[in-house]
């Protein structure tokens, strides 16, 4: 995936609606019945050649709602398929996983920064 959403999330809509790949579903369509917003980790390409960082992440109120996830490439593919945190769309029963096809992710957050819990977003300084 790429970006994945904690239970921080306050439903407040902005970053669905600043997603520039549509990677994103509120909460009532949440894949995993989840009162939260939820990203398909299988469309989120970390705004990689679109933006210079995480639409999603710049625009959310909740700080830390927004955290990092592992590279959506086959070396984490049996990441992507624990259905506990992921429910990948299949097409003709094919299972969108990264072994189908990898998505385009931030290479220069190493991973070690990433994770649940690794917050994308920077507390603002007061
Ligand atoms: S990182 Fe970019 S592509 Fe991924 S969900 Fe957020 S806004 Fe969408
Ligand atoms: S912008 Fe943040 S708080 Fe608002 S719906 Fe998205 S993840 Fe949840």
């Amino acid at each position: 995936m790429a970006v994945i959403i904690t239970d921080l999330c306050i439903n407040c809509d902005a970053c669905l609606q600043n997603c520039p790949v549509n990677a994103i579903l509120d909460d009532t369509n949440n894949p995993l019945k989840q009162k939260r917003y939820y990203v398909q980790s299988e469309k989120c390409v970390e705004c990689v050649d679109i933006f210079d960082d995480p639409q999603c992440a710049a625009i959310c109120p909740s700080i830390g709602c927004i955290t990092w996830d592992m590279p959506f490439i086959k070396e984490f593919d049996a990441h992507y398929l624990n259905e506990e945190l992921y429910r990948l769309c299949d097409i003709d029963n094919i299972v969108k996983s990264p072994a189908v096809k990898e998505k385009k992710y931030r290479r220069d957050i190493p991973l070690n920064m990433r994770g649940i819990g690794k917050k994308v977003q920077v507390e603002p300084l007061n």
